[in-house]
């Protein structure tokens, strides 16, 4: 591997910055903001707030000043910039707990690829496509796949980039998120190579980029089942994230330290001990399902009925591209159908009293509040509650793949994709709206990321392949 040292100062000048330039001060924005004590009034939408005490209207309308919702109710009169809301759902946006968002510009070269193995994600994407890539290829990656997911209505996402090899690489991939506007938490995590100064970097991480929590960007710390690695963490006050993929002994020995906590995200969850489950539900630990990754790449069974049985209301997340789609439609469908799937066969089989199947409300929830909670975000977004930021989307119904509306939360879990994706607010900003995103200049986007993605695969020595399997197992 050839090793180039690029500085922040000369990444930064050039390839990705400025795609997003017009996004900070654009036109759409400063319209809404002017005059009118800086409100925006969404009229007569269908309302899904996903707040249980507050609940759903036919028709109503959700009033937001600078960054936060301040109404939600039927006919509000206000002083305001007005956005039609009719024909459209409005909800919370979309919250994905778990993307290794640097990944973009490898998607779906491991389509038919597994996690482990010849061929696998660990053989190809972690051993030789991960050390190729230099700063400014995490930094056009993050951005995309932050706009990319802005476009389909996640709002809020938790990013597990394991491509911190360097501090430099590090602050690419912060640089990158910035410059999408979008809400992250960041989840710091371990590169390879001799530049690695993971963990304990984190401390400059927080005391440069993160000393508030009043802002778009917060801190995690990404990693797995290592009591140092969490000590650390708890030392610089961010909450931790970790791949469990069935290490259950270890995650048993935190818990009989007394170490886990409910500043304790744990992703995937398969293949766990009944001990390990109890210790999580126990101690608050927050629970994130790749519920498409899991099946596809063979993690094991997504555990959804299994932390539903410890009274754990799990999130849901994307993973990895390499593999699959950022959309929550496809997570969430992937979740509603494999649930329904293992029920269905035990009842089919003669079984009494399965426990109940998941409704497309709950699903909802799932990507929605259940990831704004574990995503320790849940004082701030996840339901349109009137003091919370406004993260919200508006979803087309009056379109092909959804007229005539006759269920809301089903129309969103069994038929929308993200086509219905009309509007995007992040903290009352204007991100998307009439289906476009705002300030992205997509051709230059698609230039810089088509290199990037050519330049890591030069250095790795790696050949797309266009038309054929990249990796079916076994060939
Ligand atoms: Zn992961």
């Amino acid at each position: 591997m050839h090793k180039q040292r690029t500085s922040r100062r000369e990444f930064v000048k050039s390839s990705a910055v400025g795609l997003v330039a017009a996004a900070v001060g654009g036109e759409p924005q400063s319209v809404v903001r002017s005059g009118r004590g800086n409100r925006t009034l969404l009229k007569g939408g269908i309302v899904l707030t996903l707040d249980r005490n507050i609940g759903d209207f036919e028709n109503a309308d959700v009033l937001i000043e600078g960054k936060k919702i301040i109404a939600v109710q039927p006919n509000l009169k206000a002083d305001a910039q007005v956005i039609d809301a009719s024909g459209m759902i409005v909800m919370p946006g979309f919250i994905d707990t778990h993307h290794h968002q640097y990944e973009t510009v490898l998607r779906s070269i491991l389509a038919d690829g597994l996690l482990t193995g010849p061929k696998s994600y660990n053989s190809e994407i972690q051993a030789i496509l991960t050390p190729a890539y230099r700063p400014e290829d995490a930094q056009i990656s993050e951005l995309v796949a932050s706009l990319s997911q802005i476009n389909a209505g996640v709002t809020t996402g938790v990013d597990t980039s394991q491509v911190s090899h360097t501090p430099e690489h590090t602050d690419a991939c912060i640089d990158g998120l910035a410059k999408a506007g979008r809400r992250t938490l960041f989840a710091y995590s371990q590169g390879v190579g001799p530049g690695v100064k993971y963990p304990q970097d984190i401390r400059r991480l927080r005391t440069q980029y993160f000393s508030s929590d009043d802002q778009l960007l917060t801190l995690a710390m990404g990693g797995g089942p290592d009591a140092n690695v969490w000590r650390l963490a708890r030392e610089v006050g961010a909450p931790i994230v970790n791949h469990i993929v069935g290490n259950a002994a270890a995650l048993e020995q935190l818990g009989a330290a007394k170490m886990m906590g409910p500043d304790n995200e744990y992703i995937h969850c398969v293949r766990l001990t009944e001990a390990a489950w109890k210790f999580i539900a126990d101690t608050g630990g927050k629970v994130s399902i790749a519920t498409a990754i899991e099946m596809q790449m063979r993690h094991g069974m997504p555990p959804i009925q299994t932390a539903l049985d410890h009274g754990v209301r799990p999130s849901l997340s994307v993973d990895v591209e390499t593999n699959m789609a950022a959309d929550m439609f496809t997570v969430m469908r992937a979740t509603f159908t494999l649930h329904r799937t293992l029920l269905n066969e035990r009842a089919l089989a003669g079984e009494q009293n399965i426990p109940p199947l998941l409704s497309c409300r709950q699903v909802l929830e799932m990507a929605t509040i259940n990831g704004a909670r574990d995503s320790h975000l849940d004082h701030k977004v996840g339901t349109l509650t009137p003091g919370k930021e406004a993260d919200i989307i508006m979803l087309r119904t009056d379109v092909i793949n959804v007229t005539p509306l006759n269920n809301a939360p089903g129309a969103v879990v069994t038929l929308m994709d993200t086509s219905n994706v009309d509007t995007v607010f992040i903290a009352g900003k204007l991100m998307k709206r009439g289906g476009k995103l705002l300030g992205v200049d997509l051709p230059r986007i698609r230039r810089t990321v088509e290199a990037s993605r050519d330049a890591v695969l030069r250095r790795a020595g790696y050949t797309r392949n266009l038309f054929g399997s990249c990796c079916m197992p076994g060939s």
